[in-house]
């Protein structure tokens, strides 16, 4: 393995692990509340803000021409030629989602990779492969739910979407769910928590809970099937949150038949 690909595995270990324990251990909060250019993970100055501008516009679609679209069909063709935000430069696909338009259960995770700019579709590559058998684990079919990003557009290296890009493309997932009206969504890593339910908590703290989007559609959060890729140890605890999150399924649907 090339020098470039060890350092490059080292620095997503522990990125991971920010992720999930919080940057407390790696970083002095006072020092990162100076560091402007660390949009990536970001200070407690910096998710507040966030947490303001969410507040405003949460369950907003916004008056763009888009945002009264019927449909995912026409909402897709109104938008896939999006160049909102720096994103779209190094794209070679956009991503806008896929799987049952009335799905009773949406699948958020951060952004597309490779593989997935490469054939314009979510969670294709290795992590896909592995979300499949996640969602094959707990009696779903991958058709069966639909499958989305916070961004619609791959970040170069692969690197977590900044805070702007995040902002300028949410509101098209958030019409998404919109028209889709799913009963759960389950988010898949912290960027995906943080874009939609815009809190500021590590992963471990918001595993196992239970939120409300919009007043009505229920939230879990678990591991990205990257993260658990380079660390195969957490795959237990994310058995844990899915089967915490089809129990859930079970208890709505029931209470709906
Ligand atoms: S990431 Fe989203 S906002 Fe940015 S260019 Fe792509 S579609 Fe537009």
């Amino acid at each position: 393995m090339s020098f470039t690909k060890q350092k490059q595995n080292l620095i997503n270990i522990l990125l991971d692990q920010i992720e999930i324990f919080g940057d407390d251990l790696f970083i002095p909060k006072n020092e990162l509340l100076s560091t402007k250019q660390n949009k990536t993970y970001s200070s407690d100055n910096q998710v507040l803000k966030i947490s303001e501008k969410e507040e405003n516009f949460l369950f907003e679609s916004g008056n763009d021409f888009w945002s009264n679209s019927n449909d995912l069909n026409e909402l897709y063709s109104k938008i896939n030629t999006c160049t909102k935000c720096g994103l779209h430069k190094n794209r070679t696909h956009f991503v806008f989602g896929s799987g049952n338009p009335n799905a009773d259960v949406m699948v958020i995770g951060e952004g597309p990779g490779a593989e997935e700019d490469k054939q314009g579709l979510p969670f294709v590559g290795r992590a896909g492969m592995l979300l499949t058998d996640i969602l094959k684990a707990i009696k779903f079919d991958r058709d069966e739910v639909y499958i989305a990003n916070i961004v619609k557009c791959r970040p170069p290296d692969n690197r977590t979407p900044f805070q702007e890009e995040m902002d300028t493309c949410l509101p098209y997932l958030k019409k998404q769910i919109e028209l889709i009206q799913p009963k759960l969504i389950l988010c898949l890593g912290l960027t995906a928590a943080k874009g939609l339910l815009g809190k500021k908590d590590s992963l471990a703290s918001l595993r196992g809970k239970i939120f409300n989007y919009n007043n009505s559609i229920k939230v879990m959060v678990t591991f990205h099937p990257a993260a658990l890729l380079r660390n195969p140890n957490w795959k237990r605890d994310c058995w844990k949150d899915v089967q915490e999150f089809r129990k859930l399924y079970d208890e709505i649907i029931s209470k709906l038949n």
